[in-house]
C-alpha cells in the first residue's frame, strides 16, 4: 500500500512539472490556434465571394451574347418593316420588334446590376486580403515563438514523459482513473500531504484521527473538502528527498 501512495504522489510531481513546462507556452498554443480559426474563416471568405464574382462575370457575358442576337434580330425585325405588305404584317413585326426592346432593355439593367454586385464584391476582396495577410504574419510570429519555448524544453519534456509513462504503467488501474478525474476537476493538483494539520490542496483541517490513519500509509484517503487524495508527509518526504 505505501507503493501504490507513493506511486501515485510520484504522479503528481511529474505531472506538475510537466504543467510548468506547459504554462511557459502561456497563452502561445490558444494564440495559435485562434489564428489558425480566423485565417480560415477569411480564406473560406474570399473563395465564397470570388465564386459569387465570377458567377456574375459569366453570367454577364451570357447576357451580352444574347443581347448581341437580340440586335441581330432587330435589324432583320426593322428591315423587314419596309417589305410588309399589310397592316397585319406590320403590327406582328413592331410587336416583335417591341417586345425585343423590352428583352434587350432588362438584360442590360441585369448586367448594370452584376457590374455593380463584382465591383462590390473585388472591394470587399480587397478589404479583406490585407488583414488575411497580416493574420499570416502574425501566426508565423506565435509559431516561431512556440517552437522556439517547445524546442528549449524538448529533452526535459521527453525525458518526464517517458517517466510518467513508466509510473502510469505501475499505478493501480482505478487508482489512475481517480487520479485523472481529480486532476481534471481540480486544475491538475489530484494529490495532497498534511501540512500544519491541512490539506495542502485547500487548507481545511484534516481531524486528527483522520491524520493517524493517513499516517498509516495503508489506505487511500480522500480529502472530505476537496476531494483530492491525501497522502502522509511521510510518503512526501521520501519521494521529494
Ligand atoms: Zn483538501
Amino acid at each position: 500500500m505505501f507503493d501504490r501512495l507513493k506511486i501515485l504522489y510520484e504522479l503528481q510531481n511529474l505531472d506538475d512539472q510537466l504543467d510548468e513546462l506547459e504554462e511557459l507556452r502561456g497563452d502561445l498554443p490558444n494564440a495559435v490556434e485562434a489564428l489558425e480559426e480566423k485565417i480560415k474563416g477569411m480564406k473560406n471568405e474570399i473563395a465564397a465571394k470570388e465564386k459569387d464574382r465570377k458567377d456574375s462575370m459569366e453570367k454577364r457575358k451570357d447576357n451580352e451574347e444574347e443581347i448581341e442576337k437580340l440586335k441581330e434580330n432587330q435589324k432583320k425585325f426593322k428591315a423587314q418593316l419596309y417589305q410588309v405588305r399589310n397592316n397585319k404584317e406590320y403590327d406582328a413585326l413592331t410587336k416583335e420588334i417591341d417586345h425585343t426592346e423590352d428583352q434587350i432593355g432588362k438584360l442590360e439593367a441585369e448586367n448594370d446590376n452584376l457590374a455593380d454586385l463584382s465591383k462590390k464584391l473585388s472591394d470587399e476582396i480587397e478589404t479583406i486580403t490585407p488583414q488575411l495577410n497580416e493574420s499570416k504574419e502574425e501566426l508565423k510570429v506565435k509559431e516561431a515563438d512556440l517552437k522556439e519555448i517547445i524546442k528549449a524544453n524538448e529533452k526535459e519534456e521527453a525525458k518526464l514523459r517517458a517517466k510518467r509513462k513508466e509510473i502510469e504503467s505501475q499505478t493501480k488501474k482505478p487508482d489512475y482513473l481517480a487520479y485523472m478525474r481529480i486532476r481534471k476537476a481540480k486544475k491538475g493538483k489530484a494529490v495532497a500531504t498534511i501540512k500544519r494539520s491541512a490539506c495542502s490542496g485547500c487548507h481545511n483541517i484534516v481531524p486528527p484521527q483522520r491524520q493517524l490513519e493517513i499516517r498509516r500509509n495503508n489506505r487511500l484517503f480522500f480529502c472530505e473538502y476537496c476531494g483530492r487524495i491525501l497522502v502522509s508527509t511521510e510518503i512526501a518526504d521520501k519521494v521529494d528527498a
